[in-house]
């Protein structure tokens, strides 16, 4: 056996254990009695203890010496040498964060999670400040072990998105509010209520799934290495390009959440399907922190071909000037008096509001910034746990021009923070910019994609996206996909361009 094969083996074990751990909670997330929490969470620990051992142990020190000696002579530019790098930067940064701190980030996790959601329900922010407060605490631990030269925010934005920094950020965060906040102000002022409102008729579930997966299927989301279920939180998870779920959830009135919802996860599982299955099992493809989804190289990336599908695709005129026909057979009576131009601007309001899953694309970016700019001051110290509450109305009302009036619709809406998740939320935005950028290289490289778009013709662009995103798996860097692709770095301009261009045309500004 070559070093090279041994390190194959030692990674494939690694991604086994992995990807049986996602299928242990794709079953909790949707199928399993409420009965089965406590064992299924033994069996988590113990699998993700064995993945931990796995790979932050010596062995994996030896493996790689012997297999980085093999290759020292081989493109620095290859798959082959790609995976050795890669493990190697991961193996580092695990070996670094003590197992206590491991430990005990992973118990009071799941107390602090339990704690938040009553708070929330009880709009009671002083019984998680110290639970949340705790879980801030390990995360700066862990940020000091990982190391930083600037920002502790940098230590931990490396789990979720390696090309972003606090400072990188506050750039793009200031590039893009200087566009977002006039155009926000300018639709507000230019809005009035549609003619028709078509969520006050109920729209059958069964419909609602059969019209979502005809078009997820259009997209080329393979039914075959995938399938698509309800969770109350709809995610993608894969296990394997060979195996490829997604889950929505469904609303009997407000039928964009279900289909769009189901779009958006499509987005994932096309980037996940995509991945060449010669990567199956291998570094390229496997999750070291336990953070990513298993194919992709960041959460922005992740994240851009959701929205890219999910918004630039599945919310434009020209998408809804092919199908909106369709979606008729489904529900005549609720769309009897409706058009595709209407059921376009339908789909596209603009409204600040207090609730980030549930906002637009224009304010979307907004609640994540609101967010991210308070983590970092959390993380630096300028921010004190028991002023969040103050700080977040604060902020809110700078952006969207309101105020929560309550915590529950405020500070406490989203779970991220009491799991000690601290970095995740720039993947969301740093997505929204790079899918205007692949959009655009996608436009520029095939012809006649326009034409094909309009037809509902979508094999040209996913094409596209298979050769120069997907099948490279974790190959790539985000920055490195962006230069590869657009010629540039990530840039906020197409983004804006694109947001202005839709809003301009769907509120006649
Ligand atoms: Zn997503």
């Amino acid at each position: 056996m070559t070093a090279y094969q041994q390190f194959e083996a030692h990674i494939a074990t690694l991604s086994d254990i992995l990807n049986s751990i996602s299928i242990l909670k794709w079953d909790a997330r949707t199928q399993m009695p409420p009965g089965g929490a406590q064992t299924r969470g033994y069996q988590l620990a113990t699998l993700s203890r064995l993945a931990n051992e796995h790979f932050a142990g010596d062995k994996t020190a030896r493996i790689l010496d012997a297999v980085e000696a093999e290759i020292a002579n081989e493109d620095p530019d290859s798959y082959r040498v790609r995976a050795v790098r890669q493990t190697r930067e991961y193996y580092e940064i695990v070996r670094r964060i003590p197992a206590e701190l491991t430990a005990k980030k992973a118990a009071l996790a799941p107390i602090s999670e339990h704690v938040w959601s009553e708070a929330r329900q009880n709009n009671d922010f002083a019984s998680f400040a110290p639970y949340l407060q705790q879980m801030l605490d390990l995360a700066k631990e862990q940020a000091q072990a990982i190391g930083y030269s600037n920002h502790p925010f940098d230590a931990l934005v490396f789990e979720y998105e390696p090309s972003a920094t606090a400072a990188s950020l506050r750039v793009l965060f200031d590039q893009l509010k200087a566009g977002l906040l006039p155009l926000l102000q300018r639709i507000v002022a230019n809005d009035k209520p549609l003619e028709k409102d078509l969520w006050q008729h109920e729209y059958e579930q069964d419909k609602q799934k059969a019209f979502g997966l005809e078009i997820a299927q259009r997209f080329g989301y393979d039914l075959n290495r995938g399938r698509l279920d309800i969770a109350p939180h709809p995610f993608e998870i894969s296990f394997t390009c060979n195996d490829v779920r997604i889950t929505t959830r469904y609303h009997k009135n407000f039928l964009p959440m279900a289909l769009f919802g189901t779009l958006h996860e499509t987005g994932h599982a096309l980037y996940e399907q995509g991945v060449d299955p010669s990567l199956t099992r291998t570094a390229l493809t496997t999750d070291f922190l336990g953070q990513y989804p298993v194919g992709g190289t960041s959460y922005g990336a992740h994240e851009s071909q959701s929205r890219l599908w999910e918004n630039q695709i599945g919310r434009s005129r020209a998408f809804w000037n092919v199908h909106f026909d369709r979606l008729r057979e489904y529900f005549p009576e609720q769309l009897a008096d409706a058009d595709a131009d209407l059921f376009f601007r339908s789909v596209n309001r603009v409204r600040p509001s207090l609730i980030r899953v549930e906002a637009d694309e224009v304010t979307y970016n907004l609640h994540i910034m609101l967010r991210v700019e308070i983590e970092m001051g959390l993380l630096d110290g300028s921010i004190q746990v028991q002023d969040l509450p103050e700080i977040w109305n604060a902020k809110m009302q700078e952006y969207l021009g309101i105020t929560p009036p309550d915590d529950r619709r405020g500070v406490l809406q989203d779970v991220h923070w009491s799991g000690g998740g601290f970095g995740s939320f720039p993947g969301y935005t740093v997505g929204n910019v790079m899918s205007a950028q692949f959009l655009d290289a996608a436009h520029r490289d095939v012809s006649g994609l326009d034409d094909a778009l309009a037809r509902g013709d979508y094999a040209s662009l996913l094409g596209w996206l298979q050769s120069n995103i997907y099948r490279h798996g974790r190959a790539y860097s985000a920055t490195e996909l962006l230069q590869r692709t657009s010629g540039s770095d990530l840039q906020v301009k197409p983004y804006l361009t694109y947001l202005e261009n839709k809003f301009t045309e769907v509120y006649a500004l």
